[in-house]
């Protein structure tokens, strides 16, 4: 079996066609097999603004898999924290994708929980995550401002309640990602190359990439990509300790690869901005969820874009970890974990626009 397949161009949905009919996933595959697909819709914004999978690759999968006589097929997600998944599906084109091939859409947000262990870990997982025969991971190349790259293996925490997003960062993040990918596999990923975000994960800064990558281990998939924006494997820990589990191999040169259309494959270099960490310098973070974390981070973007951040002289605190501290007049919180800090802003997550307001009333 061909280990990872790209191939280049603009039109997502003939592209998929064409590596479904290579790859044939559908070999060995029972036709009364429950087949779900998980794109990545983090947050209600559509495909071409870098952050969410572009239903155009979910089309060409469901008629794929339709045409070959599969019925049982359904898109699942659940956003993060802070964000409605429904509203997602309908900004994002996937309600409508509904209506056209009637296609169930499960919001995990609503679903029962089932409890896992994994090592010295348990793990929540949303029930209907657990219940499908091939799992189809469809995550978007992104840049992550915590985790420096998110791709598959990432992608997974949309199948865990919102508790259990929170708690993932008071466990370190990495740790239960790879934990995660242990316990709900992943059978097929095809991942958004085509507009992704090389800054923030919650997109914004849309990079045409041109490309979607196929491949059936997600370990070889993610070490692919953060080699294609310039990341080493030591980069990005989570990707580490998955291959350190054996759940599937790194890329390298006894990777086979192959590339489709290659004419149409861009010029530039895909590079990751260096936007967040320099803005990080304001920020003592101590296990803060992502959409906290980017929140602030975006408000740091727009002030700094403004010259309005010379006035921050106290360290901004973040994160769960802040929870039962005072840090009295010493630091400035952010988010309900800071709550007994003296100057802190509540919310959980606090949007950009409050933290823009309250940073700005601070030089008052
Ligand atoms: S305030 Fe922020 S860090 Fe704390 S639980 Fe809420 S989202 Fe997470």
């Amino acid at each position: 079996m061909t280990e990872l397949t790209i191939i280049y161009g603009k039109e997502p949905k003939k592209m998929v066609r064409t590596l479904l009919e290579l790859l044939q996933p559908e070999k060995a595959l029972p036709l009364d097999s429950r087949i779900a697909l998980k794109p990545n819709l983090v947050l209600a914004k559509p495909a071409t603004s870098g952050a969410t999978t572009s239903p155009e690759i979910a089309a060409a999968l469901i008629e794929h898999f339709q045409e070959r006589g599969y019925k049982n097929l359904v898109i699942m997600e659940s956003s993060w924290v802070g964000d409605n998944t429904k509203r997602a599906f309908q900004i994002c084109g996937y309600e409508e994708l509904s209506k056209r091939y009637d296609i169930p859409l499960i919001d995990l947000k609503d679903d029962r929980t089932i409890k896992v262990t994994y090592e010295d870990m348990n793990l929540l997982l949303c029930k209907q995550a657990t219940e499908v025969d091939y799992l189809i991971n469809l995550p978007v190349l992104k840049a992550h401002c915590q985790t420096r790259l998110t791709c598959s293996l990432k992608n997974l925490k949309g199948c865990i309640p919102d508790k259990e997003k929170r708690r993932y960062h008071s466990l370190g993040l990495h740790r239960p990602i790879a934990y995660l990918n242990q316990v709900l596999r992943t059978d097929l990923i095809i991942v958004d190359g085509i507009m992704g975000d090389l800054t923030f994960e919650e997109g914004g800064n849309p990079v045409e990439m041109g490309r979607i990558i196929a491949g059936f281990d997600p370990v070889l998939v993610d070490s692919y990509v953060a080699s294609l924006i310039g990341y080493e494997v030591s980069d990005i820990e989570y990707l580490q300790i998955s291959h350190q589990l054996g759940r599937g191999n790194l890329y390298g040169t006894e990777t086979s690869l192959v590339e489709l259309d290659q004419e149409k494959k861009p010029g530039r270099t895909l590079r990751p901005s260096y936007r967040v960490a320099q803005l990080a310098q304001y920020i003592e973070e101590n296990q803060s969820c992502s959409p906290c974390y980017g929140s602030l981070i975006h408000a740091l973007d727009r002030l700094e874009e403004k010259g309005e951040l010379d006035h921050l002289d106290l360290p901004l605190c973040i994160g769960r970890g802040y929870h039962g501290q005072k840090e009295k007049g010493k630091a400035i919180g952010i988010g309900n974990c800071t709550v007994q800090m003296d100057q802190h802003l509540p919310g959980c997550p606090p949007s950009a626009r409050d933290i823009v307001q309250f940073l700005r009333q601070l030089k008052k």
